[in-house]
């Protein structure tokens, strides 16, 4: 792979996930010790990491470190989160929108509840990439690892993603952080690097799927029609296409006349591109905020979806009573908002303020939105709940 010059040096957004005490804060610790040796991090300790201040992240509370280091290819941003409930909360809220995250895994335990909790949790949240890290090696037999892996890889396979090749790697995080040279201390660390730089696109975009861009704003140009502007969320835009305007309850058939880059003129634009898109024969009027523009019969609206939320607490500014079904507010997703219902499982008579729980969300009218897409809830201006899409119902 040849070497990045620094300027074009991409950003990725990394996280440790995993069982508590299987060595995420260690593992975190660990990578910084191995980089600042090259001059590329700041060494960041172990007690730094695990006593990260409280954030405040759309009014709920995390604890969680956010540390940076860059190896030769590229600069991370890592986050990783004390207790579990904190990784909870951090993946609910979409606060750190990860691109990958590195599964930690101890040999000695092998796979434990929340393991698999945290797994299902990436998943529901659209993390397309995962990395196993199997820690603990320095104290268990090689044969233990290698089951360790089969059961990491029929895991990841039972939770929808591809386990036979899924990057996995082994050692200690501990004797890494502890300056020990062996295979399972420093270089270990070293391979689990070299593995995030190569496994993990550069630039994780989706060029496949039919294009689709959310509306962020928009404007008329006299005489020649409405501009749209959003960034793409995927797939590839071009000149004369034939697409759809979707959102609120209203569909739209229409033309892509123009596409512009930095206010230059382009025929096509992909899936991270900041663009402006003239739509001629359509009335800016009937262009809102939160709307989608896709490729002509590739987006269903939908007032169906299913999320994972969270209720803040009372000691959060959340509510003081608990959440039933049939309980209806306001939606807040980006730059819109709608009139929503929410639904418990059938199961579940009730939720309480400072507990989480996937439920059914019922909007007024049909939107598409997103698997991934964070939103809260609102009463009185104030935020009670946040969520994540999880899957759509149409
Ligand atoms: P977390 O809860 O997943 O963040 O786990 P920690 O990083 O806090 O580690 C939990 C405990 O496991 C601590 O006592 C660590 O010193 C220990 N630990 C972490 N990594 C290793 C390792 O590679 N080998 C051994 N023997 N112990 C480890
Ligand atoms: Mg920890």
């Amino acid at each position: 792979k040849p070497a990045q010059k620094a300027d074009e040096r991409k950003h990725c957004n990394v996280g440790t996930i995993g069982h508590v005490d299987h060595g995420k804060t260690t593992l975190t610790s660990a990578i910084t010790k191995i980089l600042a040796k090259d001059g590329f991090a700041r060494y960041v300790a172990f007690d730094e990491i695990d006593k990260a201040p409280e954030e405040k992240t759309r009014g709920i509370t995390i604890n969680a470190a956010h540390v940076g280091y860059n190896t030769k290819f590229r600069s991370y941003a890592h986050t990783d989160c004390p207790g579990h409930a904190d990784f909870v909360r951090n993946m609910i809220s979409g606060a750190s929108q990860m691109d990958a995250a590195i599964l930690v895994v101890a040999a000695n335990d092998g796979p434990m509840p929340q393991t698999k909790e945290h797994l299902l949790l990436a998943k529901q949240v659209g993390i397309q990439y995962i990395l196993v890290f199997i820690n603990k090696a320095d104290i268990v037999d090689n044969e233990v690892i290698e089951l360790v892996e089969i059961e990491m890889r029929e895991l990841l396979s039972d939770y929808g993603y591809d386990g036979n090749t899924i990057p996995v790697t082994y050692g200690s995080a501990l004797l890494a952080l502890n300056g020990d040279e062996s295979e399972h201390g420093a270089p270990s660390i070293r391979k689990l690097l070299d593995t995030m730089d190569t496994y993990i696109p550069s630039i994780v975009r989706d060029l496949q799927s039919p294009f689709l861009m959310p509306i962020d704003n928009a404007f008329t140009v006299p005489g020649r029609g409405t501009v749209v502007i959003g960034t793409m969320k995927r797939g590839i835009i071009k000149k004369n296409d034939n697409a759809e305007l979707v959102g609120f309850g209203f569909s739209m058939k229409t033309t892509i006349s123009d596409i512009q880059i930095f206010k230059k003129s382009t025929t096509q634009a992909l899936a991270g591109d900041n663009i402006g898109v003239l739509l001629r024969n359509l009335k800016l009027k009937s262009v809102e905020t939160g709307m989608i523009l896709c490729a002509a019969k590739s987006c269903s609206l939908s007032n169906h979806y299913k999320a994972k939320i969270y209720f803040l607490s009372k000691q959060e500014g959340g509510r003081k009573k608990p959440v039933v079904s049939k309980y209806s507010q306001q939606m807040f997703s980006g730059t819109w908002n709608i009139a929503c219902r929410l639904d418990l499982e059938p199961t579940m008579e009730m939720l309480m303020p400072g507990d989480h729980a996937d439920v059914y969300l019922t909007l007024l009218e049909g939107m598409v939105m997103i698997q991934g897409q964070p939103f809260t809830i609102r009463e009185n201006n104030v935020t009670v709940a946040t969520g994540i899409v999880t899957e759509v119902a149409v």
